[in-house]
This record gives C-alpha cells, sequence and structure tokens, in this order.
C-alpha cells in the first residue's frame, strides 16, 4: 500500500495483511507490524479526500493527552495494489479494546462486576468518552454519530477511543449522510429534519454518557405510538421523545426505577452526585427541545471528572458509588445491594478555592474515608483531578480514630496544616496529624486550597 505524504514513523509502503473487517462505508486493513489500521472507501463521494485532508490537519498536532481519544488520520493512501483508491491511514487500537456495547447493558454490566470491575471504571470511561467530544468541539467539528458502537474501550485502563473520525461534520463541508443512530440522536434530527451539529451531539453525548454508567438508555420510549414499528420508532425518539424520569409525566419510567441493580432494578440518575444529577435535567428536561440549553462536553468531562472524589464503598457488596450526603443519613442506601450505609460515615469536604486575597469560593465537594489518600490536586489551586494519579503526589492521607469516634487527617507533605474548630485550633507538619470534625476549616499552606467540613 502506496501512502501519500505520511509523517514521520508511518512507513511507505505499508505493508497490509487481508480484509481485517468490511464495514458499510469501506473495508479495514491492518498493517503486518499491528501498528496501523487503513480504511478503504468502495464509493467515496467526491469531496471525500478533501475533507481528510481538512481532518487531518485539524487533528495533526494534538497533545498526547487528546490523541489518545481520538484516532486521526495520519495520511492518505495513494494506491493499494498498484490500483488508486480513497482512503487513509490511522492507529490501530490494541486488540483488547471493544465495542462500549459489550459493557453497557445490565448484564455485561453484571458479568464485568462480578470479575471485579467497579463502578468507578464506569465513570472513567465515561470521562474518557466526554474527552474525547470536547476534544473534537474543541476544533469546531461534531461527531453526527455518537452511540455505544463508536467508541472502543478498556475497562481495566478506563479508557475509551472514539472511532468514525472520518465521518464528522467539518464547517464548510458538507454534513455527512449518516443522521446518527435511532435511540441516541436529537429529537429535532426526526421531527424537523436538523442536519448534526454541535448541538445535537450534546445531546447524543449525554444518552451516551448515562447509558455508560446507568446501563439504560434513559430516553427509551415504553410505549407504542403507531402500529407501523418503525413509525413508532420515530415518534417514540422524536416528536414523543421523553426523558424516563420526568418528574411529572412517567410515560416512560421504567417500573423497577430506582430498585436495587442486583435486584433487578434500574439505576436511577438520583444515584449520581449533585453535579451529574444537574447536568441530566439540563440534557433532558430543559434542553431536550432547546438545545441551548444542553450542558456542553467540556461540563460534562469535568463532572465525571469530580465525581470519581465522591465515591464511597458499599460496606456489603463493595461496589463504589456516589456518596449520597444531600440525602438524610437513613436513606443513604447502596443502589446495587440496597444495604443502607453505615457508621463510621465518611467525611464530606467542601472544597474552596481562594479568588482574590482572602475571597474563598466554593469548588466542588470531595468524600474521604480511612484510608484514602490526600491528592496534590485535590488542595493545590487551579487544579483539576488529573486522568490517572499513577504519578500524582500524596500529600496526606484520613485515618479512624475508633477510640475518639473522629476522623484524622495525616499530613504527608511539606507545609504545615491548620484545623480550625470550635474546639480549637490544632497544626500538624509532616508526620503529624489534625483531628477533623463537622465544622472544622482545613487549611493546608499559603496558597493552597482550603476546606470545610461538611460531615465528619
Ligand atoms: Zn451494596
Amino acid at each position: 500500500m502506496v501512502l501519500k505524504d505520511p509523517p514521520a514513523g508511518v512507513p511507505n509502503p505499508l505493508q497490509v495483511g487481508e480484509q481485517a473487517k468490511i464495514g458499510g462505508e469501506g473495508a479495514v486493513y491492518f498493517s503486518t507490524d499491528d501498528r496501523f489500521a487503513v480504511k478503504i472507501y468502495y464509493h467515496p463521494r467526491p469531496e471525500k479526500e478533501q475533507l481528510l485532508q481538512q481532518v487531518m490537519k485539524l487533528f495533526s498536532n494534538l497533545p498526547p493527552e487528546q490523541e489518545r481519544f481520538i484516532l486521526p488520520p495520519l495520511a492518505l493512501v495513494e494506491r493499494l495494489d498498484g490500483r488508486s483508491c480513497v482512503g487513509f491511514v490511522m492507529r490501530r487500537v490494541p486488540p483488547r479494546y471493544t465495542e462500549l456495547l459489550n459493557f453497557v447493558m445490565p448484564r455485561g454490566a453484571a458479568e464485568h462486576f462480578r470479575r471485579g470491575r467497579t463502578w468507578a471504571d464506569y465513570l472513567k470511561i465515561a470521562r474518557s468518552i466526554a474527552n474525547a467530544v470536547v476534544v473534537l468541539h474543541g476544533k469546531g467539528c461534531a461527531h453526527s454519530d455518537i452511540h455505544y458502537r463508536n467508541f472502543l474501550v478498556n475497562l481495566e485502563a478506563g479508557d475509551a477511543i472514539m472511532l468514525e473520525i472520518d465521518g464528522v461534520v467539518v464547517p464548510g463541508f458538507l454534513p455527512p449522510q449518516v443522521a446518527g443512530m435511532m435511540g441516541f440522536m436529537a429529537p429535532e434530527i426526526l421531527t424537523d429534519g436538523v442536519s448534526p451539529n454541535e448541538r445535537t451531539d450534546r445531546h447524543s453525548l449525554a444518552v451516551l454518557i448515562l447509558h455508560t454508567i446507568l446501563f439504560r438508555n434513559v430516553m427509551q420510549p415504553l410505549i407504542e405510538y403507531d402500529e407501523d414499528p418503525n413509525r413508532s420508532e420515530e415518534l417514540g425518539w422524536g416528536r414523543y421523545a421523553l426523558f424516563s424520569e420526568h418528574p411529572r409525566d412517567h410515560r416512560h419510567r421504567p417500573s423497577n426505577l430506582g430498585v436495587p441493580f442486583y435486584r433487578r432494578g434500574a439505576l436511577s440518575y438520583r444515584m449520581l452526585t449533585p453535579m451529574l444529577q444537574r447536568l441530566t435535567e439540563r440534557a433532558f428536561l430543559e434542553g431536550l427541545r432547546e438545545p441551548d440549553k444542553r450542558p456542553s462536553a467540556r461540563e460534562w468531562e469535568e463532572a465525571l471528572a469530580f465525581a470519581i472524589d465522591e465515591l464511597w464503598g458499599c460496606q456489603r457488596c463493595r461496589q463504589h458509588f456516589p456518596y449520597p450526603y444531600e440525602r438524610p443519613l437513613g436513606e443513604r442506601a447502596c443502589p446495587f445491594c440496597g444495604e443502607r450505609c453505615r457508621s463510621p460515615y465518611p467525611l464530606v469536604l467542601e472544597l474552596h478555592e481562594e479568588r482574590q486575597h482572602g475571597s474563598f469560593f466554593p469548588l466542588r465537594r470531595i468524600v474521604l474515608g480511612h484510608g484514602f489518600k490526600v491528592f496534590a490536586d485535590m488542595i493545590e489551586s487551579s487544579r483539576r483531578p488529573p486522568f490517572s494519579r499513577q504519578s500524582e503526589p500524596i500529600l496526606g492521607h484520613v485515618e479512624w480514630d475508633a477510640r475518639r469516634g473522629q476522623y484524622r487527617l495525616i499530613n504527608e507533605g511539606e507545609d504545615e496544616w491548620i484545623a480550625l474548630s470550635a474546639s480549637g485550633r490544632f497544626s500538624a507538619r509532616k508526620g503529624g496529624s489534625v483531628p477533623v470534625q463537622k465544622g472544622c476549616l482545613l487549611r493546608f499552606g499559603e496558597g493552597k486550597r482550603v476546606a470545610f467540613v461538611v460531615e465528619g
């Protein structure tokens, strides 16, 4: 296979094996060194090469932390076996990645949980998906076909990679012929024939994110709207589209909603962090018919990143779930097995960041229990949780002091920590610890965030 001006690192000519996959649009080949995949179109539209060139230009110099979520075209194909053709070469996804579809149906998810994966892994996958869309939308492009077959996933690594970047909507080019997959398409595509755009992507992304963490399509119609099944589908996802957890209209509400997942229940969006609940309401209540109100991919990405620090472990089934600190103590239970949360309840801290000298604004909440680590990104100003904390410095940890019935924060960093509460002022240098209780204010050093103890 001969390529047109490939970048350094891509051999030319490229040796490929037999056809590996046959799709609707074209055939995929893998290079014999397993590093690359090549897509060759059967009947390309006349402007396809130009569009690919534009996509290549837009996505050619991505930083590695963005490039990992998508598969940009690296070079166009000139000839295959001596015949000229239209196609492109991209990175090959390692074979341990499989379609997201295999993970997000209730049975598939239950199987992965049995094998030791947890809901936290799914949260990371959802964050990867949001990240891929952030990269695309950041370049002014829309994907137009966001659904669970267009992401390849490695659950263990919490990683997802977006496929079909060659079908994106690029400004200045004709929109693609595919309007998306039923169940993920924004209702206005079905009702008004709107072409796929960034706003319709926002709807599909919200559906996919929630499918990934709740294991169901939250827009699934439960009523037949026409005798013709195709027409019924079109109406159910389009004109009569309705959020399954609409507060007043219960037509599409599953009968097992809110029943623990391991007892054949359906997870409610109300098990999510308050920030994710709010985005869900914006996407499916306010934004369903008003596309401008839908949350952006960036907002989803951030709320998913923050959710990782609000997880609590079930004492019975060992599953991880967002600690429901907004509910009364007696109503806090594991959404997977139904077990009530028991004492010792975790610490709930509200992180505040200094805006101007002396004025602090609330940023987000974190949930900490015995043995939890305090990472640098939690208390350093202007930091967000990194994708992986493998190389993130640990500045301290939490210990439950059973004798006194209170938590202590152990300082492992260089700054002095101070805890101010009604019972006094406590301070700790490296190796020391401060007691933490409700109402206490924690200072982690000059220029660092402060934390207000909401529960403890
Ligand atoms: Zn449980």
